[in-house]
């Protein structure tokens, strides 16, 4: 837990959040400024920066990944989905706590502009 980070802190349920799943290595909650009908934030518990941080063969992709697609199912997004890493500031990273978006509700162009 780094206490200087926010989604440790809603992790941990210092800050508030609407959380739509969790378990023993993940919580997804739902993104407060949301880009789309559905934005679910997937993350993982233990403080990673960003994918290019976590270690190879991790557990954690697993159960990102595994979450996200629950996340989809749940959220009815049977006509598609986006999944979304941001990393780094190029990526437009803001938060330095690894998550994947989860969106879908609407179509989504590409390329994303
Ligand atoms: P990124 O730009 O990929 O790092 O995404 C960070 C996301 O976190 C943005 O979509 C923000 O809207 C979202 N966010 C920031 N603070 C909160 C919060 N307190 N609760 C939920 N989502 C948040």
């Amino acid at each position: 837990m780094d206490p200087n980070c926010i989604f440790c802190r809603i992790i941990a349920g210092d800050i508030p959040s609407t959380r739509v799943l969790e378990n023993e290595q993940v919580v997804a909650f739902r993104d407060v400024n949301p880009q789309a009908p559905t934005h679910v934030l997937v993350v993982p518990r233990e403080h990673v920066a960003g994918f290019e941080q976590l270690a190879a063969g991790s557990p954690i992709w697993n159960a990102l990944v595994a979450a996200a697609q629950d996340v989809v199912r749940m959220e009815g997004l049977a006509n598609g989905s986006r999944l979304v890493i941001n990393q780094g500031s190029d990526g437009g990273q803001t938060v330095p706590h690894l998550h994947v978006h989860v969106l879908g509700g609407r179509p989504f162009r590409w390329p994303p502009g």
